[in-house]
């Protein structure tokens, strides 16, 4: 039996992640890269990040998908991706802690009022500007994971008015929270910095739209730091024009790289960020993979699995 390393890498990323991962793995476990010569049927342990649509159902005797990538709806969109494999997706306290730190900094960012003053510098205007305290400020969080529910404490413990929302019922310290399709618009109406952090499913696709806009009140200032297909751009782009958004914080984009020619990039009410909101840490994440297949070389259930039926 033997592990294979498959995604959308490069040679000399396949050669870096290789170097970790046999640091870690014990000497027994056999570790191919997907562009070298090995045989199909030995294939038991998949360690993907991103893999070609198509490629894990090629491998017949596959038992175990572990992500390298905390987000795994590019993976599960795969239609031939085999059903009855378990997927584990990767949680790590590092790319947590990245999470918090990108979200703190964006709604401080947007709370200090910062790109009106960036404005007015480019015109040599000096103008002052109410500020409120962070517990006049509600900051809405759509998402309350592993990275929504961290973020979501650290903007209360920074004394945000934080209110959150999410599929089941959660209790997360110091913030309200409510749940279901059915509360979303008590989430919206009156959060003032509205923060994405949902997974991307059938029923979060596009979720940040026109309606959704239009709740919130006017302008309100979102930040999606999930994925690009959760928002629908001309919307967004309508929402700006009106004023009824008066900022927009975008990490991530339906392509990306974001094209040259795209309106987000010369928009003086949107920042643009090349999608590092949190990247993977190969180190954490080589040990945290190790430790799951260990964890099924053993014959005990790998952590943080993916339910299938919901898609995240
Ligand atoms: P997670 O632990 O799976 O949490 C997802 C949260 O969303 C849960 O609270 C879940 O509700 C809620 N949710 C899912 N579907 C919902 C729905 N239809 N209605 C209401 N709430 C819903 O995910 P995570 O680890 O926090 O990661 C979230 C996303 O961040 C990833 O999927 C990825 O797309 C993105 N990400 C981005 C970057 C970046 O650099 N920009 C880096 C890493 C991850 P329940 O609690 O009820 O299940």
């Amino acid at each position: 039996v033997s592990i294979l390393l498959i995604g959308d890498l490069t040679r000399s990323e396949y050669e870096s992640w290789r170097e970790r991962l046999s640091a870690c793995l014990p000497a027994s476990e056999k570790l191919f890269a997907s562009d070298e010569d090995y045989e199909r049927d030995d294939i038991d342990i998949a360690l993907v990040a991103n893999p070609p649509a198509g490629s894990l159902s090629q491998l017949p005797n596959l038992r175990f998908i572990q992500s390298l990538w905390a987000g795994v709806d590019r993976l599960l969109s795969d239609p031939t991706l085999p059903t009855d494999v378990p997927v584990s997706r990767l949680v790590d306290p590092n790319l947590t802690q990245a999470m918090v730190e990108c979200v703190v900094a964006h709604v401080l960012f947007l709370h200090r009022q910062i790109p009106q003053y960036l404005g007015q510098q480019s015109s040599a205007e000096w103008k002052q500007w109410t500020q409120p305290l962070a517990m006049q400020r509600r900051v809405g969080m759509l998402g309350l994971g592993q990275l929504g529910g961290a973020a979501a404490q650290a903007l209360s413990r920074l004394g945000f008015d934080v209110v959150g929302w999410s599929a089941a019922p959660r209790t997360v310290k110091g913030i309200r929270t409510l749940h279901s399709a059915e509360r979303l618009n008590s989430v919206l109406r009156d959060t003032e910095i509205l923060v994405n952090l949902l997974p991307l499913t059938p029923q979060t696709t596009g979720i940040l739209r026109k309606e959704l806009f239009h709740v919130l009140p006017r302008g309100a200032s979102i930040i999606n730091l999930a994925r690009g297909e959760h928002l629908v751009e001309e919307d967004l782009i309508d929402a700006l024009a009106t004023g009824h958004i008066s900022h927009a914080i975008l990490d991530v984009f339906r392509t990306e790289p974001l094209p040259p020619q795209h309106p987000f990039w010369s928009h003086p009410r949107v920042s643009v960020f090349p999608h590092v909101a949190a990247a993977t840490d190969p180190d954490s994440a080589t040990q945290l993979a190790a430790n799951n297949i260990a964890a099924f070389r053993a014959g005990r259930t790998p952590v943080f699995l993916v339910d299938r039926r919901k898609g995240y």
